[in-house]
């Protein structure tokens, strides 16, 4: 399901280029196309991948090839998806083609504004961080841009990596692998505490079906309660806490545990291995 929204502004008439049209391409392309922000004559996903090529035509009905170089030329907004091994083999086959103010959109992880600004020749590049939620329209997207993008390009981009989720800009690009280990790696964390509630279940008898139900309906029902209620978590905690209560009990066994202090040195493990990729 895919929200509908006003046609953009900001990329009215904009040509938008996909270089590398995998999953998370798709993701953004179902957000901008079939919520409406922009029209599918405007994107062009372009792709090795011949069956990827045919699918997204049918799916989407936007524009489409296997041609990178005649893909970048004259594109308003260009999207680097492909993998990060497939970026040098990216920036060879466009540096000639690709327009000195082209915005140029990077969504792979690890590959800083200086080394895109670089290995293109552009100066107008914004870095984004989605994560895997966007595949049904749920990211939370941090980017951050080169100073060279203009007023008008940030509106873009903003509305772009909009499409398919919410977004935050940082203030320094440093915060992009703060944001890589929080909400890049936060969904894989998610699911191993899913996965350890849900075991939990089948121990103490249930079938795993009604287990997973339980547990999958709990987590959405909290998330969407701390989110509209905007309270601070530690208060929704507490409004169920009944003195010598069996929510008393469960919180008392996780902090013995040392759950705030493990989910703590996972994010600063995954932040600083972000760091090192980088
Ligand atoms: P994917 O493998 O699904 O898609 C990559 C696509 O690039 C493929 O369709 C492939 O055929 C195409 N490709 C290969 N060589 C190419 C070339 N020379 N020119 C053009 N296209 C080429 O990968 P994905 O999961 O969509 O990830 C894409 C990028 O998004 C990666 O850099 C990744 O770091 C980043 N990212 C992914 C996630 C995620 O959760 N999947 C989250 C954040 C960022």
């Amino acid at each position: 399901q895919v929200k509908q929204r006003q046609p953009s502004v900001a990329l009215k008439d904009k040509k938008i280029v996909f270089l590398g049209s995998g999953k998370m391409a798709e993701a953004m392309m179902g957000g901008m196309v079939n919520g409406g922000a922009v029209e599918a004559t405007q994107v062009t996903a372009c792709d090795p991948n011949a069956g990827r090529r045919t699918y997204l035509k049918d799916r989407f009905h936007i524009l489409t090839t296997a041609n990178n170089a005649s893909a970048a030329k004259g594109a308003d907004i260009l999207i680097l998806a492909v993998k990060p091994q497939t970026m040098a083999l990216v920036f060879d086959s466009i540096r000639d083609t690709i327009s000195k103010d082209c915005l140029v959109v990077s969504i792979a992880a690890g590959f800083t504004l200086s080394q895109i600004r670089e290995g293109l020749g552009v100066k107008r590049v914004v870095r984004a961080m989605p994560n895997t939620p966007a595949l049904i329209n749920e990211s939370i997207t941090s980017w951050t841009f080169t100073q060279e993008v203009s007023p008008e390009q940030r509106r873009q981009a903003k509305e772009l990596l909009s499409a398919f989720g919410a977004e935050v800009l940082l203030s320094d690009e440093r915060m992009l692998d703060m944001a890589t280990a929080l909400s890049g790696s936060g969904p894989a964390m998610c699911q191993l505490m899913f996965e350890a509630m849900i075991d939990a279940g089948v121990h103490m008898g249930f079938a795993r079906d009604v287990s997973r139900k339980l547990v999958l309906h709990t987590v959405r029902g909290a998330v969407n309660l701390a989110l509209a209620s905007g309270e601070h978590p530690s208060m929704l905690k507490n409004d169920i806490t009944s003195p010598g209560g069996t929510t008393a009990a469960a919180l008392y066994q996780l902090e013995r545990g040392g759950m705030r202090t493990v989910f703590s040195d996972a994010i600063w493990a995954a932040y600083r291995r972000s760091r090192e990729l980088g």
